[in-house]
């Protein structure tokens, strides 16, 4: 292993844990903060170090990871009270959740002078959070982003260097735009077909044996959407706000995407009507409602 001996990781939900408990199986001393005792205690059964405080989480910390539901949190954890202080100079932080990227470049302004910032958010769902097959995309110096790949080649099997501080933010909204409006295309397309007559399955078959084949097609439709199981871990809230970041990113530069703003709508409109916390996958029965010209 590298000079990385002790990970804080804070943030301990659907996508945390697993990625916490793999640096542990690792041989990491891995110590964890989650604000809710729930998940305190669900960390704590995978063999973890579980701390009921920030400040102390991160004090003897290498390496504090980030995986919380957006930017305005994890400055709220780290940057409110100078709590970023109790860790120790030079320390890295490795910012893994999906926040904005304008806002990731003035945390580390505001931590810069302590710790070494390097984003990387990641992608590919709870299942290889599991397997430890994430791909991360990573923003930062060249050196910092090195001195990082002990603990991003436990939690993924791609790390792709993007620029930067900021730009694997960036590059990770880009992302989830096309993966969201993936997934209301496959939703249109399952609409139409089934409303002339089509079989679902058949359509989804041959999406996936055609040029129409999309991660939702693939890895969704029929393992979370069509069974109506809609537990593919990811929120539809979180979706929504990804995709927000991109477009607020594209307002930032003065471009004008309209599939991009559409997209932006829809599931912010989803995020209201079927609620923030409903699985992502359900944007399927969003569609569904609100396909019929009579509504
Ligand atoms: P989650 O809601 O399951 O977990 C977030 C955790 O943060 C929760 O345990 C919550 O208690 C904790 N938390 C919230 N506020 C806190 C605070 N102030 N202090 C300490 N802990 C706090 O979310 P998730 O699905 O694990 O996603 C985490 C991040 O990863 C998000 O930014 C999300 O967009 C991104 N992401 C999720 C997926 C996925 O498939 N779920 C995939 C890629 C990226």
């Amino acid at each position: 292993m590298s000079g990385i001996k002790t990970v804080s990781f804070i943030g301990l939900g659907q996508m945390g844990r697993p990625m916490a408990k793999n640096l542990h199986e690792a041989g990491f001393r891995v110590v964890g903060f989650d604000a809710s005792e729930e998940a305190r205690l669900e960390a704590g059964k995978s063999g973890l170090i579980v701390s009921n405080s920030l400040e102390d989480a991160i004090r003897d910390s290498d390496c504090i990871v980030t995986m919380l539901p957006n930017g305005d949190i994890v400055q709220d954890v780290l940057v409110s009270n100078d709590r970023f202080l109790s860790a120790h100079k030079g320390a890295l932080l490795l910012e893994m959740s999906s926040s904005a990227p304008l806002q990731t470049r003035q945390l580390s302004e505001l931590v810069g002078t302590h710790l070494r910032v390097v984003d990387a958010p990641v992608s590919g769902g709870v299942k290889r959070a599991i397997e430890g097959t994430l791909t991360v995309m990573a923003g930062g110096s060249n050196e910092d982003i090195e001195s990082s790949k002990p603990v991003l080649e436990v939690i993924s099997s791609k790390v792709f260097s993007c620029g930067p501080v900021g730009a694997g933010h960036a590059m990770k909204s880009i992302n989830n735009y096309v993966s969201g409006a993936g997934v209301v295309a496959a939703s249109e397309a399952v609409r139409l077909g089934t409303e002339f007559g089509l079989e679902a399955e058949t359509i989804v078959d041959v999406l996936n044996a055609s040029s129409g084949k999309n991660n939702a097609t693939e890895v969704k439709m029929k393992q979370f959407i069509l069974n109506e199981a809609f537990s593919s871990g990811f929120a539809l809230g979180l979706m929504s706000k990804d995709i927000g970041i991109a477009a607020d990113l594209a307002k930032s530069l003065n471009l004008n995407l309209k599939n991009l703003e559409e997209t932006d709508l829809m599931w912010k409109r989803a995020s209201k009507e079927v609620g923030g916390s409903a699985d992502h996958t359900r944007m399927f029965e969003f569609v569904t409602t609100n396909s019929d010209s009579k509504n």
